[in-house]
């Protein structure tokens, strides 16, 4: 048993759950706050904690499974699309539809927490903000 591999770790063997929870999996069980906005029995949605755009949502698997939106696509190809399912559903509740999907996959491309999960970006987005 690894004690303290990342899930993103090479020694981390995919499909052995880590055995420290991340932190999205201490929002899904409630042992820390969040501000969830919706939830299904294998999906949870709550605002980021430090929003870059006026709505800022995080789409989160409550399987810590997959670090990143690879291995998800690659592990569980319909959670993925039940994923993005719910992301068109949260842009249709707190804005008009259109939305902006991130993935940050990787730490050099700004991943920090290896638990899967998406940013929907929404409320009025510029085009120059991509990236940077
Ligand atoms: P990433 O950098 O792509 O791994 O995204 C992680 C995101 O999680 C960042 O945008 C953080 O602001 C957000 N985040 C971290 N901790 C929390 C938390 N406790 N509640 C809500 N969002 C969080």
């Amino acid at each position: 048993m690894i004690a303290h591999a990342p899930s993103h770790h090479p020694a981390y063997t995919k499909g052995m759950s880590s055995s420290e929870p991340s932190i999205f999996s201490k929002i899904v069980s409630r042992e820390i706050p969040a501000n969830i906005v919706m939830e299904n029995d294998r999906l949870i949605a709550f605002w980021d904690i430090a929003p870059k755009a006026p709505v800022h949502l995080l789409v989160v698997p409550k399987t810590q499974e997959y670090a990143n939106v690879a291995e998800l696509a690659a592990g569980d190809p319909q959670l993925l699309a039940e994923l993005v399912g719910m992301a068109q559903e949260l842009a249709n509740e707190h804005a008009n539809g259109e939305f902006r999907l991130v993935f940050n996959s990787g730490a050099t491309a700004g991943q920090t927490v290896f638990h899967v999960h998406a940013h929907v970006l929404t409320g009025g987005l510029d085009e120059g903000s991509l990236g940077g």
